[in-house]
Order: structure tokens, then sequence, then C-alpha cells
């Protein structure tokens, strides 16, 4: 299995039971669903069958959030370049005459002259004239605007709640159904974090913040330092700032996330081409190469998994792409590490780190309640594959979204006066298989935790060694 995880959002090209199994097999280690698109009923169908074909396949449900979009069409205007379209914020059109747009004062906001993008800014108009809450538009490229696509005004404020009422209905869906992820649209502010992480009311599902404009990026770092992983979603970014300077903006993203391990998803058209066509253009499998490199957890498959035609063989691509540029990583290892002076925490990491690369080391195991060591450790992508184990199920199917990381629930309680649950952890783990005899182990955790105090166990063990010192029978 490659290091770099694959997201596949699953739709109608997907949904059924033989697709799902397909996908697994060829690489996919996250379920992405849309909650933009579809109804609640085909989400609580889609994510139940998942659950019960790919139960260790963690779940990311996108909730609608603050994302402008059209509303749901009878109709979807097809027209010319230098054509007249109807945009409309009263919602009781259906696309006929005129396209309804979900954001109640947008003809407030705009003036003659604004330029608006739709779908993920391929879609481009200007606009003529506002004739109360309609507005008139001349199209810049020849399209079709279809239901649900997304609306981008770069200087227009956002639906001003930081939270809508269709997030709670979503949120709490997303508990009710046991999902492992939401992702949050937009988000611009730890603040916006914390309201989602409220409605959730504990540590599931765990917060996926989306940094796709500039309040994302003006205020990165406290979103780093709130969220439980980023997804740098480029289609709305490039829309609401400057296309040119999208690429640039992902190497920001990554490295403002790589201090503190939170695992970023780089998304959108990663092999848009593949939607239509069963190969990649050489431009995608550069993109796919570099976003590995530069220290991507995981790479997205939207529409060309969710619509396209080709979903089983775009994952099988981007595995491909992945997978050589793991083996160019691991070959100059040195420039994914943190820059020094180093805080007590990086040192240790780079201790883990160092000991994976001078001895025989076969894998590492990470004995974690919340996840952290695992994280940290995988922030350096050392080569070995790293077992995460956790007495937490939601927790563990969470770690499957870090590089390289295997998620084990063994149901144990974790001692806090004594170290003897890690040491019947890598028992379970040997009893089960995931360690072998000839393994030699890096295992890190915290022991005797206290706050503040939390990678500070390190040890390398020979595997048949303490099988035979600790009398270990099968
Ligand atoms: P976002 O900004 O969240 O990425 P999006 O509209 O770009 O929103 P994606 O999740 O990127 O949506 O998916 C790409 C396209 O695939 C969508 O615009 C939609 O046309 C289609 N799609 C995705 N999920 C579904 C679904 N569950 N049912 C039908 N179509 C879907
Ligand atoms: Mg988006
Ligand atoms: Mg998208």
């Amino acid at each position: 299995m490659n290091q770099t995880r694959i997201v596949c959002t699953i739709g109608p090209a997907t949904e059924d039971r033989e697709s799902l199994l397909r996908l697994h097999a060829a690489g996919m280690s996250v379920a992405r669903l849309n909650g933009s698109h579809n109804d609640l009923d085909w989400h609580a169908a889609t994510i139940a069958r998942i659950q019960e074909l790919l139960p260790n396949v963690p779940i990311l449900l996108d909730i609608p959030g603050r994302k402008i979009r059209t509303g749901q069409l009878e109709h979807e205007p097809e027209f010319a370049n230098g054509g007249v379209i109807i945009l409309t914020t009263d919602q009781t059109h259906d696309g006929s005459e005129k396209v309804p747009v979900g954001h109640p004062t947008l003809h407030e906001q705009l003036h003659v002259g604004a330029t608006i993008l739709a779908d993920d800014g391929t879609l481009r108009f200007t606009v003529q004239k506002i004739d109360g809450p309609d507005i008139h538009c001349r199209a810049e490229v020849a399209g079709v605007l279809k239901s649900r696509k997304g609306i981008n005004v770069p200087k227009v404020k956002l639906v001003s709640e930081m939270v809508t009422d269709r997030d709670r209905v979503m949120v709490q869906f997303a508990k009710d159904n046991g999902v492992d992820f939401v992702g949050v649209s937009f988000v611009e502010s730890a603040e916006q974090i914390e309201a989602i992480r409220a409605l959730a009311g504990g540590a599931s599902p765990r917060i996926v913040s989306k940094v796709e404009n500039q309040g994302g990026l003006d205020n990165l770092q406290e979103i780093v330092n709130a969220t439980d992983a980023l997804m740098i979603d480029r289609g709305d970014l490039s829309a609401e700032t400057n296309y040119e300077m999208t690429a640039l903006f992902q190497k920001e993203i990554l490295i403002a996330a790589r201090e503190t391990g939170v695992p970023v998803i780089v998304a959108t058209e990663m092999l848009h081409t593949m939607v239509e066509n069963p190969f990649p253009t050489k431009a995608e499998i550069s993109d796919i190469t570099n976003s590995v490199i530069d220290g991507g957890s995981a790479t997205m498959l939207s529409g060309e998994t969710a619509v396209g035609a080709n979903p089983i063989k775009a994952v099988e691509v981007m595995h491909q792409v992945s997978a050589a540029a793991e083996a160019h990583v691991q070959a100059g290892l040195d420039a994914i590490d943190p820059p020094t002076p180093l805080k007590a925490t990086q040192a240790m990491e780079r201790a883990v780190a160092l000991l994976c690369r001078s001895l025989p080391i076969t894998k590492i195991v990470a004995v974690t309640l919340s996840g952290y060591a695992a994280r940290m450790i995988s922030s350096h992508r050392p080569s070995q594959p790293i077992l995460a184990v956790s007495n937490d199920p939601s927790a563990v199917r969470s770690f499957n979204l870090y590089a390289g990381v295997e998620g084990v629930h063994i149901d144990i309680e974790f001692s806090k006066t004594s170290a003897d649950h890690i040491v019947a952890c890598l028992e379970e783990l040997w009893r089960r298989g995931k360690l072998e005899d000839n393994d030699m182990i890096v295992v890190v955790s915290v022991s005797y935790p206290k706050s503040g105090n939390r990678m500070n166990f390190l040890q390398t063990h020979t595997v048949a060694d303490l099988v035979d010192t600790l009398s270990w029978t099968k």
C-alpha cells in the first residue's frame, strides 16, 4: 500500500457495491461524500453500504457550509460566449428563465462590471444590470450552468452566520450515521472550527477544514492549530484569489501544516481529464508528483470518481504516480524535516526518524489514544509502515488518513501509572500477526501522561526477543 492516502468522492458512478470494492482494491483509503449533492436518504444509504463493505475506511462528509451554489434546477441553461443569463436571489425559479443562487443578499453586494465565476471557476460572467433580486450577466465563455454548482465572487462577503441551519442538520446527520470526518467549506478562523466542534460535541466526527479563500490563507496558522486535518480545495481557492497563485498557495499551506503534522488533502482536478479520458495528462501526473514531494498526506479525486467515466482507472493512475513520487521522497528524506532549533517533541520525532534510517527497523508501533504520536511520526514519512494502536475505534479509523499509517483497534485500558498496556499492545499485535518474530520495531508512546507531556517513550526491540523474554504464546 502507498503512504500517500487517496480520498475518493463517491457519487452515482461509484455508489454500487462492486465499484466501492474495486475502488478500495485500487487504493482508495478514505471515502468522501459531498453533502451538497444528492439528498440525505442517498447519503445515509451510501454511508451504510461503505461501512458494511469497508469497515476500516474512514468516511468524510463535506457539509455545505458557506459555499454559494446554484439551486436545484429543472432546466440547466446552455449559453454561447457573449450570451445572456439571469441569476437571481429569488429562490422560486428553476433555471428555465432565471437561475437561483443561494445567497440572500448577493444582488445588493454586486455592481455593474463585477465578475462572477461558477463551477470551480470554469465559467465566467460579467454583471451587466441589477434589477431587484435579478442579476443580468453576460457569459464570457460558452458553457452550461448546472444544478448545485459553486458560485465565486471574490470580494463578496459570504453568508454572515458562521454556522448555518443546514450545517447543524448535517453535523447531526454525520454523528447519527457514524461519519468519521466532516469537511467544512471556506474556513476562515479557529472560532469557526470550534463552532462546528461544539455541534459535534466530542472528538468525532473530526474536522477537515477546507482552506479555499483569502480569509483562510490570512488566518492559516490559527486554523492549522485548531483543526484535525486540512483540505486545499484548489477549485474555490483559484476562483477566490488569483489563479496564477494557486500552486504557490498550495505550497504555503503544506509548509504551514508540516510543523504540527496536521494531515493535508490536496484536492480538485488532480486527474480532471480522466472524467472523460482513460489516461491522464502530463500536467496532471506532474501535479500529483509535486503534491507528494511537497508533503501532502492525501490526494483527492472529485468528479473523477463521483461522476466520471473511468473511476477505477483514475485511482490506479493516482496510486501508481504517488508510488513513484514516494520512492523519490525516500531517497532524500531530510528535505521534509523541520528546521532547527528544535522543540522537545521535534527532537523526539527526529530521534525516531534517525533510528528508522540507522537500524534495520521493519515497523513502527505508535501506542496512542489521540493519534498524536502517529501523526507526528507520519509527517516525517519514514519508509517503514506505522501501526497506530488505540482503544478508541473511531480514532483508529481516522488514523487511516495519516500517510503510511494503519490504525489498529485493541480493546484494552491505557494505564496512566504504568507502561504495562504498551507491552500488552505489542503482544496483541504479535498474536494478530501484525508483528512477526523477525520484525525489528521502534515503539513510541507517552508514558505517565500529564498535560503538556506528549511523546516521551521510545524503545527498539527485536520481536523474537520479546517473545522469548516475556514468554508470549499464541
Ligand atoms: P466542493 O467545493 O465541495 O468541491 P463541488 O461542487 O466542486 O464542491 P465535488 O465534490 O468536487 O463538488 O464533486 C465534483 C462534481 O461531481 C460535483 O460538482 C457534482 O457535479 C458531482 N458530484 C459529486 N458528488 C455527487 C453526488 N453525490 N451526486 C451527484 N453528483 C455528484
Ligand atoms: Mg470548495
Ligand atoms: Mg470540487
